[in-house]
């Protein structure tokens, strides 16, 4: 059969292909618990060794990299955590979790939330149906054994959602994700058409750390941004976010955001937090649940 071109493409073949996943009702609540004005979900993408694993890299210098978020970073990151008694989400390849159980303990010990994040980092688009299902299955299970708690929420690697991925979300009866970017309040997912009952909690690349510092030194991909840039950019979606009464979501990388010059950006990120007002800092689960309990409902265009 002939492949046609995207301008051949008749109207209801485009129409089927945007309308699969799409946001449905936007879930912006009244208030936030103890009457905060805004929501602070940071996130740190414990990716370490598999972001050269799942191209099948085996750079050590590149695997040392990813070791570097487990010896430096994650313990740097848990005690800023910790002195500001602020609880995240961290989203853990079952790799990573099989090669640093003890980590993931940690984690779970400090009181924060971990999800599923991909087996080995693979890009969901690549993978058939059965072999996606089979790992998320099998993601869910390294970290509950690890971590003694089945997650309730995901993130796609590389946010490379398939268009298997939320049928398979919703099979496994998981309650979010979060690597969608439709909006920047909570919405439910329609799949089809359809409202699953899984909600977004929606990202977004100017509130990525991998964005601004991330690099390769084999390809010209260098886009280095200054720190105290990253800071002004996250500051200010913070502060309409607080303005709005809304949520103010951070995607962060461990051997990324962890190094001596730029981990300040996620303590000064608190502190200003801190001064605004009242401010309720949550993990993605436990704003997705309030979102979805007292959000307006509203639908979202
Ligand atoms: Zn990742």
């Amino acid at each position: 059969m002939q492949t046609l071109e995207p301008w051949q493409w008749s109207e209801e073949q485009w129409r089927k292909i945007v309308g699969h996943v799409r946001a449905g009702r936007r879930l912006r609540p009244r208030k936030w618990p103890d009457d905060a004005h805004c929501a602070i979900a940071l996130s740190f993408d414990s990716d370490h060794e598999t972001n050269e694993l799942r191209d099948g890299g085996k750079s050590i210098g590149r695997l040392s990299w990813g070791q570097y978020g487990n010896r430096v970073a994650i313990p740097r990151i848990l005690r800023l955590l910790r002195q500001h008694d602020v609880r995240a989400s961290f989203y853990v390849p079952a790799v990573t979790a099989l090669l640093y159980p003890e980590e993931q303990q940690g984690v779970a010990a400090d009181g924060h939330e971990i999800g599923i994040h991909g087996w080995i980092h693979e890009l969901n688009s690549a993978l058939s149906y059965e072999a996606e299902r089979d790992l998320m299955l099998r993601s869910a299970d390294v970290l509950e054994k690890i971590s003694g708690t089945r997650p309730i929420g995901m993130r796609t690697p590389s946010w490379d959602f398939s268009p298997h991925t939320l049928r398979i979300a919703r099979e496994m009866q998981l309650e979010y994700d979060s690597s969608l970017m439709a909006d920047e309040d909570c919405y439910e997912l329609l799949l089809d058409g359809e409202p699953t009952g899984v909600i977004e909690l929606p990202v977004e690349w100017v509130r990525d750390d991998a964005v601004y510092f991330w690099m390769n030194r084999f390809q010209s991909h260098r886009p280095y941004t200054a720190p105290s840039d990253v800071f002004d950019i996250f500051r200010r979606e913070l502060d309409a976010a607080y303005a709005e009464g809304g949520v103010f979501q951070l995607t962060l990388h461990p051997h990324i955001i962890g190094y001596r010059s730029r981990i300040w950006i996620v303590e000064e990120i608190i502190r200003h937090a801190r001064s605004l007002g009242n401010v309720w800092f949550a993990t993605h689960a436990q704003v997705v649940r309030w979102a979805k309990q007292e959000g307006s409902g509203a639908t979202g265009t």
